[in-house]
């Protein structure tokens, strides 16, 4: 018998769907220079730097005394170091307590596997899809928390096992706040849950209010599991480099049971990923990274100004790459796409697609060319010219 919890998931492919639509656009009208600001993936190339240590690491392959086969199951010490002390410093994560995955897509729903089956899994809607059908193929029970005007998830009166919490979030855009916080790691204390903190957009982050790691706060290590990406900063998205921190506080017998689970269940991130992700912490490297994230960043900043002079109701885009935007004139999701596709020639990607509360929302990214972002923010100020 085939797995039920997969055929429960929504069989409807949007992507599919919307990538007809924008095909059917192209061809006819050949005309028109489709721009998308629907891309989830990045547009630079990985820093040279990186890439001199993955042919480097090559290299170390294909020579007999410094080849490296299977071992590292939870990641070369040498990275984990680097992360420790780079990303963590005086938070005292030690480098025991950092594993390395092979995408924030795989471990976000691997950690499932640490708890028991019968955990009941809370998520915003709007929501990173991966935490609903992620779950979901992994049969655990989801549930969606009521959110406020910000679209943010409101502490539950209700107990869950394992809390979601995407910040800075796709796809809406924002993140949740130093005080906001705390408000889950004292329920996840006083129920025993998890926070599994997504942060891969950690550098997009600039608000004084929004820690750079949940361990900034008091009480997180008890029941907090953040998880980080090299595919968003370093453009590892094609390499595949990720970790998470599994802290000692979380319980005493956490570490020997991931260890035993990874073991049965993972062979380690490729070599060549992890020296990829060791080389985006040096100097030369970080300053193309952070260039990298300003260019993006000042699209967020020029997306928001003008969909907003256009009259647009926006969210999001200071803090994280992407700009939640209602829909004009109460359109539906699928509409107001249409509107902006045959109207403006930009790809938008339909709220709903990131959960039934995204009906009357598009998600716009920053993550494309500043060129194409120009341009396409000349089209939407033009069309919108007369009421500016
Ligand atoms: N988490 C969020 C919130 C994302 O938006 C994405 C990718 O778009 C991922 C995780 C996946 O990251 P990775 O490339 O490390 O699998």
């Amino acid at each position: 018998m085939l797995n039920q919890k997969l055929l429960k998931i929504e069989r409807e492919d949007s992507y599919n769907k919307l990538n007809r639509l924008v095909a059917g656009f192209k061809a006819s009208h050949p005309e028109v220079k489709v721009i998308s600001l629907g891309i989830g993936d990045v547009s630079f190339p990985v820093p040279a730097p990186v890439v001199e240590a993955m042919k480097k690491a090559c290299g170390d392959l294909a020579d007999m005394k410094t080849f490296q086969g299977y071992g590292a199951y939870w990641g070369l010490d040498s990275l984990r170091k680097t992360i420790a002390s780079c990303d963590y410093g005086d938070l005292g994560i030690s480098f025991e307590e950092v594993y390395v995955g092979d995408g924030t897509k795989t471990d976000c729903t691997a950690v499932l596997e640490l708890l028991d089956s019968s955990a009941k899994v809370l998520t915003g809607d709007p929501t990173y899809p991966v935490y609903k059908n992620g779950s979901l193929a992994m049969g655990r029970e989801v549930f969606f928390a009521e959110c406020d005007e910000e679209f943010k998830m409101i502490v539950p009166k209700e107990r869950y096992d394992v809390i979601y919490i995407c910040s800075p979030c796709n796809p809406v855009g924002n993140a949740y706040t130093r005080t906001e916080l705390e408000k889950w790691i004292d329920y996840a204390r006083k129920n025993g849950s998890y926070i599994v903190y997504d942060n891969v957009y950690r550098d997009f982050a600039e608000s004084p209010d929004i820690p750079r790691s949940i361990y900034e706060l008091e009480g997180s290590r008890e029941c907090c599991i953040e998880m980080h990406s090299f595919s968003k900063n370093a453009s590892l998205s094609g390499v595949r480099c990720s970790y998470f921190i599994l802290p000692k506080e979380l319980g005493r017998d956490v570490h020997d049971l991931w260890r035993e689970r990874t073991i049965n269940r993972f062979n380690g991130a490729s070599y060549v990923a992890q020296k990829a992700a060791e080389a985006s912490y040096l100097p030369n490297a970080r300053e193309i990274i952070s260039r990298n994230i300003k260019a993006y960043k000042e699209n967020g900043v020029l997306l928001r100004e003008t969909l907003k002079k256009a009259g647009f109701d926006v969210i999001g885009g200071i803090d994280a790459p992407y700009l939640w935007v209602r829909t004009p004139d109460g359109m539906e999701c699928w509409e107001a796409f249409g509107f902006f596709l045959e109207e403006l020639g930009l790809i938008t990607v339909p709220g709903a697609i990131f959960g039934s509360r995204g009906r009357y929302h598009l998600r716009i990214s920053a993550l494309g060319s500043n060129e194409e972002c120009r341009e396409a923010c000349r089209r939407i100020e033009e069309y919108y010219e007369k009421d500016i």
